[in-house]
């Protein structure tokens, strides 16, 4: 069985590595988190494929590939502080909480964050702390933050999201933006006169809803 594991866990970094994941420290944290432990029992079986899988509430936990390729973007060095929009079921935090210093994670859902909550504390993870609120807003009291990770696909950048983000060069946010049903992965980076933007290619996130979001 745990042999079993190991080869899983092998076969997913060989392939999100293919897939553009080149930091080791990152293929590092993946190989790390348990993802198991954020699944639901009927889809054990499928922890370490390369895909998204099913959460309460009708969302989703993301493809690794993604969750991936979002925290390499973020160009972490250990001592960032990050704030991450949709929660969810906790496994991007606590991959990022590998590689930062402090995540500030903020769902929708009190349901979901709870859960995320308590999976977390059961991991021995205490960097992250789960808000419940709004992410279309930010989490104002712990502004400003070395880098912004939105997981969930929004209409457009939220001002408040660019706002909370530091002013330092090299500053980052990684959110989904296009319509419902297919959107960009971009990436807003802070240089020093101004907030470059590319994007990392085509996604499909569960939608953002909020002030600065979808409607419901
Ligand atoms: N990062 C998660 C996957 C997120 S799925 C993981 O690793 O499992 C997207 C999540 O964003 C959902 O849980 C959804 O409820 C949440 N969400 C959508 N709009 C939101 C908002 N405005 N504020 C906070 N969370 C939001």
């Amino acid at each position: 069985m745990d042999a079993d594991r190991g080869q899983l866990i092998k076969n997913l970094l060989t392939e999100i590595n293919r897939g553009g994941v080149r930091d080791r420290d990152v293929l590092m944290a993946i190989a790390t988190v348990p993802r198991d432990a954020f699944v639901r029992t009927e889809a054990q079986h499928q922890a370490w494929e390369n895909r998204a899988l099913p959460i309460d509430d009708g969302q989703t936990i993301s493809q690794p590939l993604i969750v991936g390729l979002m925290t390499q973007a973020l160009n972490l060095t250990g001592n960032e502080r990050i704030l991450e929009i949709g929660t969810g079921s906790g496994y991007q935090a606590a991959v990022l909480a590998e590689l930062a210093r402090e995540v500030v994670s903020i769902e929708r859902y009190s349901s979901l964050a709870e859960t995320a909550r308590k999976r977390l504390a059961d991991l021995g993870v205490s960097t992250v702390r789960v808000v419940i609120g709004d992410g279309t807003k930010g989490w104002p009291e712990g502004a400003p933050y070395d880098g912004i990770i939105v997981t969930a696909a929004a209409p457009h950048l939220p001002q408040a999201l660019e706002q909370q983000l530091s002013r330092k060069p090299g500053a980052r946010i990684v959110i989904p933006i296009g319509s419902p049903d297919d959107q960009e992965l971009m990436v807003y980076e802070r240089t020093d006169s101004n907030l470059r933007e590319y994007t990392l290619g085509p996604v499909r996130f569960v939608p953002l809803i909020g002030e600065q979001g979808w409607q419901e």
